[in-house]
């Protein structure tokens, strides 16, 4: 049965890394203050108003995530029926849920915020009442070939290819892993193994730049690989297809990336626990002590800035 906890688990993940290093009040309105939000009753309504802006998307998020989402079912498809659908069926799913997130934004407010875990809002309409025509135009300019590029990627040409020799790996088996007694939260893209030669490979599907944390996140599904399933790491070769740029960067790791990547993590916990009064419970201390960013160009682009910026 669903437990309802006056505070949340204390977990880990290099998104809630990324956030606490990004702004400390926006970490504890992210992992504390909203917690409880998504509850009807019984429940401050600072948590409430907290949990909704949490869940506003922004563009660009939003546009990866449905093409995730996308690439999701294409793999399943590939998994059952060994079949592809064709890019523009795929642009044109993206487009409609593009256009029913726009619909829901701008007229189904009450909809929206009675479960804005169910419904989408975008950032750009709750603060300012439209989204920037530019940047929709830009992304979904970029639809049709982050698709072509997809299908005629090198993962999606090797699944076809090798067909049966690949083991593809649901990809909801993968989601967290225990570190020094800590929930470390981890979403794994596409796995498979290659049933001939043994290797396994883990794919991340990027829809924007490149950038240096792509290795971490990598290294952090490669950990997992090797902890849970006792692969070693030289059986393990790591991938990211970068759709935008038509490209992929495969490697495998070294020793020295998993040490670097368990550096970040017990460097980021110890971090991340001078905010809890209570180490048992993960109590937070009040949100004072989460420091906002001195960066204030950053605020303008933050959920947060209606209840934080009084
Ligand atoms: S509005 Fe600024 S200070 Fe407040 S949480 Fe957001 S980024 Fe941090």
């Amino acid at each position: 049965m669903f437990e309802v906890k006056e505070f949340p688990d204390f977990s880990w993940s290099l998104t809630r890394h990324k956030v606490v290093l990004d702004c400390q009040r926006k970490y504890g309105y992210d992992y504390y203050v909203s917690h409880n939000g998504w509850l009807k009753y019984n429940v401050a309504p600072i948590a409430q108003h907290a949990y909704r802006l949490k869940k506003l998307q922004h563009l660009p998020m939003f546009f990866g995530k449905i093409v995730h989402e996308l690439i999701e079912e294409t793999i399943k498809e590939i998994m059952y029926t060994h079949t592809l659908p064709s890019a523009n069926s795929l642009v044109e799913r993206a487009r409609k849920m593009l256009n029913d997130a726009y619909i829901t934004s701008k007229y189904q407010y009450d909809t929206w915020a009675a479960k804005p875990n169910k419904h989408n809002m975008f950032f750009d309409i709750y603060y300012h009442g439209e989204l920037d025509k530019e940047a929709v135009s830009v992304y979904q300019g970029r639809l049709a070939s982050i698709f072509e590029n997809f299908l005629n990627s090198h993962t999606v040409q090797e699944l076809m290819t090798k067909g049966q020799q690949l083991d593809i790996k649901p990809p909801e088996q993968f989601r967290f892993i225990m570190i020094d007694d800590v929930k470390v939260f981890l979403v794994m893209d596409l796995l498979y193994q290659d049933v001939e030669t043994g290797q396994w490979v883990i794919v991340d599907w990027k829809t924007g730049k490149s950038s240096e944390a792509d290795r971490q996140q990598l290294a952090l599904y490669a950990y997992y690989l090797q902890e849970k399933m006792d692969v070693p790491l030289e059986d393990i070769l790591v991938r990211n297809e970068y759709l935008l740029a038509n490209n992929h960067v495969e490697t495998t790791l070294e020793l020295f990336d998993i040490e670097n990547l368990l550096y970040i993590f017990t460097q980021s916990t110890q971090y991340m626990k001078q905010f809890q009064a209570d180490v048992l419970t993960n109590e937070p201390y009040e949100l004072e002590a989460f420091a906002q960013t001195e960066f204030v160009e950053k605020c303008d682009k933050c959920n947060y800035k209606e209840i934080c910026l009084k």
